[in-house]
């Protein structure tokens, strides 16, 4: 019997758990589909470097299909809904996929929308998004013609992909302006929801360092309800105000849209619950979630989606043959943070334990934890061949597991 799995989403998580269940199942009793709605497989965090110059937007785009091991099916269709009591899949091209075992990896999308004024007067002239591809180039041209006043960057609300990528927009603004000797011109702050510069008690006092050795102004507990573009004005729920020249705006995501057509399936914000350890859905047993999709309680990041597609591979094999599954995910997740002038942070964490400083991997590793270096920033740098050449064909990275390893951490209070 042909077993018939359907992989929704061709972004990092599709792409490489289509592969590595391809090179698992590499007879024909296993067909894999994966359906995305273009053929247009960006790096995202390549499209933090577009707007300084340093990476072209064609630099990290390639054909989706391109990726996929041969013998994957890709379908290029939106996806209309997933009725889980039929176990089907309806595709916007009205044809319908029947599957036996459904993984979700449509990731998360933009909502610009659901905060008022943002895409009204300003929208792509002083108000821009480096968190899609048009929007980067766009930015990429308001900061070469900016000649000084208050740039503005900021979060509307969480979760978002990459956390920590406003904030290295921020250090790399202060490079930028610095290069473009008009720093003394240029006026930047950072506005948050949160109440410090990230989620974490020790990374959010090394990266509020950061802010402020660099002169970066960090405004906290601002929850932006309203952008009013053509006074330049962006308005908290509260009555704050902060005023901008140039806006760097993050909007609110959301899930997938398909997602609030398919009873069942979603939450209020079209993320999927998701068990964080075995990723089985809790709509069914027979679909998982990878990536973005999923609402477990960890960072929204390529890195965490690598480390799920290890476990989660496990237990597309263990669902088939009828085993329990291992329930091993424990939240891994790891992110280089560029800081500006070739440097960067990186920090590696997990649900239970926060990012600690101490050297990766393990405590010989040449890469310092929470604390900058050159060797980060080209870790950085290198990760886009990475991505392309092992994460996505599935293939594991030596020395770097699924699991969060201690070795080379050190909690509060223990020496260097
Ligand atoms: C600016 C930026 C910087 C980042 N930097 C980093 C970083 O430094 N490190 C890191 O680890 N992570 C980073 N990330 C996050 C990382 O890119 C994502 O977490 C990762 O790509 C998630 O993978 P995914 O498969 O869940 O989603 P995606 O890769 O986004 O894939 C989702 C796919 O689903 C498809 N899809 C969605 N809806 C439908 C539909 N209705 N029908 C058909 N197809 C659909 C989309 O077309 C897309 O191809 C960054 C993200 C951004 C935006």
């Amino acid at each position: 019997m042909t077993e018939r799995i359907v992989v929704l989403g061709g972004g990092t998580g599709g792409t490489l758990i289509a592969n590595r269940l391809r090179r698992r199942y590499s007879d024909q009793h296993v067909m894999i589909t994966v359906v995305d709605q273009d053929d247009r497989h960006v790096y995202q965090p390549g499209l933090l470097f577009v707007p300084f110059g340093l990476l072209e937007p064609d630099e990290i785009v390639k054909p989706r299909h391109e990726q996929l091991h041969d013998g994957i099916v890709f379908r290029q269709s939106g996806v209309d809904s997933v009725q889980i009591t039929e176990n089907t899949v309806y595709l916007t091209d009205r044809t319908a996929l029947a599957y036996d075992l459904l993984i979700v990896a449509t990731g998360a999308q933009l909502l610009p929308d659901e905060t008022e004024g943002m895409t009204g007067p300003g929208w792509m002239e002083k108000v821009f998004t480096f968190y899609s591809p048009e929007g980067a180039a766009a930015l990429h041209d308001a900061l070469a013609q900016f000649e000084g006043g208050r740039l503005v960057v900021n979060v509307v609300d969480m979760p978002i992909k990459c956390p920590v990528a406003p904030l290295e927009f921020a250090f790399l603004a202060d490079w930028f302006f610095q290069q473009r000797g008009i720093r003394e011109r240029v006026e930047i702050a950072y506005v948050t929801p949160l109440d410090g510069a990230f989620t974490k008690p020790a990374a959010s006092a090394a990266l509020g360092g950061l802010l402020a050795e660099k002169d970066i102004d960090l405004i906290t507990e601002f929850n932006a309800g309203e952008i009013d573009g053509s006074a330049g004005r962006l308005i908290s729920f509260d009555g704050r105000d902060v005023g901008f020249d140039l806006l760097v705006t993050v909007p609110v995501h959301g899930g997938a849209d398909f997602v609030a057509r398919s009873p069942g399936l979603g939450d209020e914000l079209s993320f999927i619950p998701t068990d964080p350890r075995t990723l089985q859905s809790e709509a069914a047993p027979n679909i998982f979630v990878l990536g973005d999709a999923a609402n477990v309680p960890i960072s929204k990041a390529g890195s965490v989606t690598h480390f799920e597609g290890e476990v989660l591979e496990e237990n597309v094999a263990r669902f088939l043959d009828g085993q329990p599954l291992d329930g091993t995910y424990d939240g891994h997740a790891n992110c280089f943070i560029e800081t500006g002038f070739h440097k960067a942070l990186l920090i590696d964490f997990n649900y239970d334990t926060e990012p600690l400083p101490g050297r990766f991997p393990g405590s010989l590793g040449p890469m310092p934890l929470l604390k900058e270096s050159r060797l980060n920033h080209l870790g950085k740098l290198m990760f886009q061949s990475l991505y392309w050449h092992a994460l996505l064909p599935g293939r594991d990275l030596p020395g770097i597991t699924s699991q969060m390893s201690m070795a080379g951490k050190r909690r509060p209070g223990e020496e260097e």
